[in-house]
């Protein structure tokens, strides 16, 4: 495993989409264990592989330590309710600001082994699905950000 260099707001490639995972290949379950590995260094709770470099649609979570969601093609299926709280980015250290974001998703992806599976989050978790899913599409926090905290 490897600790990947994590991109920051003002690079480019933040904005790009990512395109979707069509097979599943030893590159990209090496992706997926170079970003957990990447993910915990950095003490986060996401990591969308554009953060490292890699337009793919990957994206591993850990709000809770030792429960590792590692999703490729993830697509919010369901949101419902409504939150405001604070959230920040690897990629864009030291800013930390409040968001609005759905209280309850549901994320649907392939899961390594090749398994559609589906997820229901909700407060910090359902805010990392949204956050890493915005990833994707080239959107960042600070597009979604009503108020910034010191
Ligand atoms: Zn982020």
């Amino acid at each position: 495993m490897a600790i990947l260099n994590i991109i920051k707001e003002g690079d480019p490639l933040l904005r790009k989409h990512s395109r979707a995972v069509e097979e599943i290949t030893p590159r990209i379950t090496t992706l997926l264990d170079d970003m957990v590995e990447t993910m915990r260094k950095a003490n986060g709770c996401g990591l969308a592989a554009v953060q490292v470099g890699v337009l793919r649609r990957v994206v591993v979570i850990e709000v809770e330590e030792g429960t590792v969601y590692e999703m490729i093609n993830p697509e919010i299926v369901f949101r419902a309710g409504v939150q405001e709280e604070q959230e920040g980015c690897l990629s864009v250290p030291e800013k930390w600001g409040i968001t609005r974001r759905p209280a309850r998703v549901t994320v649907r992806f392939t899961n390594r082994e090749g398994t559609l599976c589906e997820l229901r989050g909700e407060g910090l978790l359902a805010r990392a699905i949204c956050h890493e899913v915005d990833h994707l599409d080239g959107k960042l926090f600070t597009d979604v950000v009503i108020r910034y905290e010191d």
